[in-house]
């Protein structure tokens, strides 16, 4: 018989500020977004019909969303925002990418997937990011046996 392939998913919510500067619109200026995120595991049910505890998936996820809470996400190569946190601390994130949604799903993909690590149940991660009500980004990773 062909086996069984769930998803299951847990939301996750954030304040956070930045730019990009390489941006010719409104997006070059200092703004923020509530940052909306979904993160998916798709994979088998043990024998108790779980993928992965909704416990555990947010011990792994909850730290980076709070990390990132209320803080500036900075990319590295932006000169006068490296230089303005210098000369006035506060919370900050520098990453060295352009902050974008996409980037950023990556980034937090990147961060969690090692740690779902010993899920050998698990066939794919997937970062669903809401930057507004009205635009998403999403990035997936497929792991262990498909
Ligand atoms: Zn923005």
């Amino acid at each position: 018989m062909a086996q069984q392939v769930f998803t299951i998913g847990k939301e996750f919510h954030w304040e956070m500020g930045h730019r990009l500067p390489f941006h010719e619109g409104g997006c070059r200026n200092v703004h923020g977004h509530s940052y909306q995120m979904r993160v998916e595991l798709e994979g088998l049910a043990d024998e108790n019909g779980m993928v992965v505890d909704y416990f555990d998936v947010k011990s792994i996820v909850q730290p980076i969303v709070d990390k990132l809470d209320h803080s500036f996400l900075c990319d590295i190569n932006d000169e006068p925002m490296v230089a303005f946190f210098k000369e006035h601390p506060m919370k900050v994130n520098y990453v060295d990418f352009p902050s974008t949604a996409e980037n950023l799903a990556k980034h937090v993909l990147d961060s969690i997937a090692p740690l779902f690590g010993d899920y050998s149940n698990l066939h794919r991660i997937t970062v669903r990011l809401q930057e507004t009500e009205r635009t998403f980004a999403e990035v997936s990773l497929l792991v262990g046996n498909n």
